[in-house]
């Protein structure tokens, strides 16, 4: 079924019978599908039990709730609630809606699918290569929902604890940012993005906004991503409950 590869696992299917050319399509899309959730040698296997109560609790109400706030920029906080909303301008939205200029709803990371909210940031093959690199950092295999609000609740069930819980709760926020953000350059400015400098820049922006709820934080943004391994489980002395970052990079 498979071999590793270094730290990563390759899957490798064997059938009995020659396939046809339209199986060989299914099986590639089968490979998309498996490869969304990579296996990693020596990293922690976490199951997030996303149940009944918690579909029934992911109303708006109980979404607002969560001990979200503060951890990051009011923009992004803003943003978040717009995707929970489902009132962000996707291609999808702007195409049905006929909006001048907007020639098609394929979504301007793979150009593939309709870009819906669910799709841009939860199921695109782009964005969800950038949620499992952020993944990894924590030594996390995560198998994320696709949908809006199971993906917020299943990450708002973390096993982490104090600095680190803090920390991984402004992760959804900057993911979410920063996928909106490289979405919005490529269609408004022509951006091509280079996928290792927008993780870099990923990093960078969260050290920041760490920066703003954690006077006290000690590491430079412009390392925070070399170094992540010494800011997680870092002990601070103290965190505030409340704080603002008062600019967006
Ligand atoms: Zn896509």
């Amino acid at each position: 079924m498979g071999e590793w590869e270094g730290e990563g696992w390759r899957w490798i299917f064997k059938w009995i019978k020659k396939l046809f050319a339209w199986e060989e399509d299914l099986v590639g899309d089968l490979l998309v599908v498996v490869n969304q959730s990579p296996l990693r040698a020596n990293t922690r296997d976490v199951r997030n039990v996303v149940g009944q109560r918690m579909e029934k609790d992911s109303s708006p109400s109980y979404l607002g709730r969560l001990p979200w706030r503060n951890r990051a920029p009011p923009r992004a906080q803003l943003h978040l609630w717009f995707i929970l909303q489902g009132i962000l301008n996707t291609k999808e939205r702007l195409h049905r809606l006929k909006f001048a200029g907007i020639e098609d709803d394929r979504c301007a990371l793979c150009m593939e699918e309709p870009e819906t909210i669910d799709h841009l940031f939860f199921s695109c093959k782009i964005s969800s290569r950038f949620w499992y690199f952020c993944c990894n950092q924590w030594n996390l295999s995560l198998c994320l929902p696709k949908h809006t609000r199971m993906c917020l609740l299943s990450w708002f069930g973390n096993p982490f604890k104090n600095f680190d819980k803090q920390l991984w709760i402004s992760m959804f926020y900057v993911i979410t940012w920063s996928i909106w953000d490289i979405r919005n350059k490529i269609i408004f400015q022509a951006f091509m993005p280079n996928w290792e400098f927008e993780k870099r820049r990923h990093f960078w922006r969260l050290g920041i906004w760490v920066k703003g709820w954690c006077p006290d934080f000690p590491f430079s943004p412009m390392q925070a991503m070399e170094i992540f391994g010494d800011i997680r489980g870092w002990k601070t002395p103290r965190y505030p409950s409340k704080g603002l970052v008062l600019e967006l990079p």
